[in-house]
């Protein structure tokens, strides 16, 4: 473990060392090259490397490169520049200015990868651009005024060329540094290796037509080159295209030579338009870039999410639809080959609604409405639809609105799933909750149910009754046949109920061998006329088995009672209850209307 710090902590040394040898060589040649009249350097582009070295990594790690670039640039300042003396208050001038830019940037929670948006460019121009510079210039000023330089033409100048050279410099440094430095070397592809190289030779000969051929004032054509540059190539195209104009550009103004020099009095003048023009350059084509650079971020994301999107769709059994504000269907995903019959195709450009049973369509239009004016919110609806030769299936729909670039609706997202089978257990679990399953008549919570959604109101308008019917020595008949007979003799008596019970009458099995009643529309003396015929039925049935022998014969009793508008159903089925007792208490094979 301690082995491996050791080694990342030798790796950063090595990486700064090399960030040190390139701070020392950007410092010599900006020193050498733009220094005039022993005023500072002009063009200053050995910040641009620390501050891109700073930004790549965290504050802990930022030890290494602030001492190798401290010590670059007090050999460079000693070497070229002010002297020994005067090359340790630079140092400090110089690190504070790469720190001050880092220290911004995080603080305006500048993101460390390629400028991808306005805010990114914004905040890096102002911060590493504009503060940084403005306040280590009065310190490099001070400098050179104790050497006896004039102050305010020194603080122009470090200004000046530390903005323009942290703001063209720093975002090509930090994109080479994050891709090459410390990583190895992608395979170099021919077509974009040929690509750069064209590029490369039309900015240098436009830059060298330009400054080294000529005198005319065609400073806008490396602009334009710069910007072909962008759009073809994208930060690369940017970098390079900079980088060559301040080569190149900036060498020949040094030189004297070119359009600048021609138009102005003094080479420090000439150097100072040449770094306005080239600060301009820069700035007309950071936006650009960033954009160029956000458009393909989003391009490749969008990319991503297509292809997991398609993963997603393409592999579940749910049909997924896209429809627009009218419900006319835009897209259909493959699973579509369940629904409809006629696969993916046939569904694009019809009405989600046509895939609807007519019944249904009020509930699936519904949840649509919904999805459209909730496009937060997941809205479901079961329905009956059309599947493969014309069968009708249930399917379930899961409805969300499709919110567009402007916030607006488009349309609606549809996710649908066959759910037929758990349609089919759904109503088989209901049957069997509901059903008595040795008659196959009702249960007793069915008949409570049914009792129950006789509301008075219907009561007033129609009258209706219920009766408790129970069969006589039961018992006894369990013992003399057997069980399995004593089940048979409920099933044929079912059965016989069903008979001559009306089909709006309800019997339900409520009990061993209790049977519940009801009677729609029937006074007592109706209801009882049944209960007597249905008596007199099963007292004339023989419920042996076809082939046995001897006979067996079964009796009821049976109590009845009306159910009013008022009274309660407890009431009348403890009243009905009454009214079997007292069938029974008078020897059976009877029935007796509640009191
Ligand atoms: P009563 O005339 O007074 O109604 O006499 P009973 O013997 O019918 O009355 P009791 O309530 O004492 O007995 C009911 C019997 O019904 C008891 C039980 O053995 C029988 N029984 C209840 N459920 C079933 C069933 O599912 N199958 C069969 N075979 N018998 C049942
Ligand atoms: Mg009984
Ligand atoms: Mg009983």
């Amino acid at each position: 473990m301690s082995g491996d710090i050791k080694h990342s902590g030798r790796i950063a040394w090595q990486r700064a060392l090399l960030v040190g040898a390139i701070y020392f060589v950007a410092a010599s040649a900006t020193i050498v090259s733009t220094r005039f009249g022993g005023g500072v350097a002009m063009l200053w582009i050995a910040t641009a490397i620390l501050l891109a070295e700073l930004s790549l990594s965290t504050t802990r790690h930022w030890v290494p490169p602030l001492v190798t670039c401290g010590i670059a640039s007090f050999i460079a300042t000693s070497l070229f520049g002010f002297g020994i003396t005067a090359a340790i208050p630079l140092v400090a001038i110089n690190l504070t200015e790469a720190v001050i830019g880092a220290v911004l940037l995080r603080r305006l929670h500048h993101r460390s990868g390629p400028l991808a948006t306005l805010h990114d460019v914004g905040s890096f121009v102002i911060a590493a651009g504009i503060v940084a510079p403005a306040l280590t210039a009065f310190g490099g000023a001070s400098v050179a005024t104790a050497l006896g330089g004039p102050f305010w033409s020194n603080w122009l100048s470090w200004f000046a060329g530390h903005a323009l050279g942290t703001i063209a410099f720093a975002p090509i440094v930090a994109s080479v540094m994050r891709s090459e430095i410390g990583r190895s070397p992608k395979p170099v592809k021919l077509r974009p290796f040929v690509e750069n190289a064209i590029m490369i030779v039309l900015i240098a000969t436009t830059d060298l037509l330009v400054f080294a051929f000529s005198n005319q004032p065609l400073l806008f054509l490396p602009i334009l080159v710069v910007m072909v540059a962008t759009i073809w190539r994208g930060q690369f195209g940017a970098g390079a295209s900079i980088i060559m104009l301040a080569l190149i550009g900036g060498s020949f103004t040094i030189a004297g030579i070119g359009p600048i020099r021609a138009s102005q009095e003094t080479i420090e003048g000439a150097v100072l338009f040449f770094q306005f023009y080239l600060a301009v350059t820069v700035l007309t084509v950071l936006p650009v870039a960033a954009d160029l650079t956000r458009r393909k971020v989003l391009h490749k994301d969008l990319l991503a999410s297509e292809a997991r999107y398609r993963l997603v769709t393409e592999n579940s059994s749910d049909l997924i639809l896209n429809l627009d504000l009218t419900g006319r269907i835009l897209y259909a995903s493959q699973a579509s080959g369940d629904i409809d019959g006629n696969g993916t195709g046939d569904l694009i450009g019809k009405y989600g609604v046509d895939l609807v049973l007519d019944a249904d369509r009020e509930a699936t239009q519904k949840v649509y409405s919904q999805a459209v004016a909730h496009p937060d919110q997941t809205f479901t609806a079961e329905y009956r639809g059309f599947a493969v030769a014309g069968e009708t299936r249930w399917f379930e729909t899961r409805c969300r609105g499709v919110i567009d670039n402007a916030g607006q609706v488009a349309g609606v997202v549809s996710s649908i799933r066959d759910i037929s089978d758990r349609k089919r257990l759904e109503a088989q679990l209901a049957h069997e909750a509901a059903t008595d399953f040795l008659t196959g008549l009702p249960n007793r919570r069915t008949f409570m149910r049914r009792l129950q959604g006789m509301t008075p109101d219907a009561l007033n308008r129609a009258p209706g009754c219920v009766a408790i019917v129970d069969l006589d020595h039961f018992k006894a008949i369990n013992d003399r046949y057997g069980h399995q007979v004593g089940d048979q003799i409920l099933k044929r008596f079912a059965q016989c109920a069903l008979n001559v019970l009306r089909g709006v009458d309800v019997v339900a099995r409520i009990g061993g061998e209790e049977f519940g009643l009801i009677f729609h529309g029937a006074n007592i003396d109706q209801a009882t006329a049944i209960c007597e015929r249905l008596r007199s039925q099963v007292e004339a049935t023989d419920f042996a088995k076809p082939d046995s022998s001897s006979p067996i014969h079964v009796t009821i009793s049976a109590g009845v009672a009306e159910l009013g508008p008022d009274s309660a159903i407890g009431q009348a089925l403890a009243a009905a209850d009454a009214a079997l007792y007292r069938a029974k208490a008078a020897g059976r094979n009877r029935l007796v209307q509640a009191a």
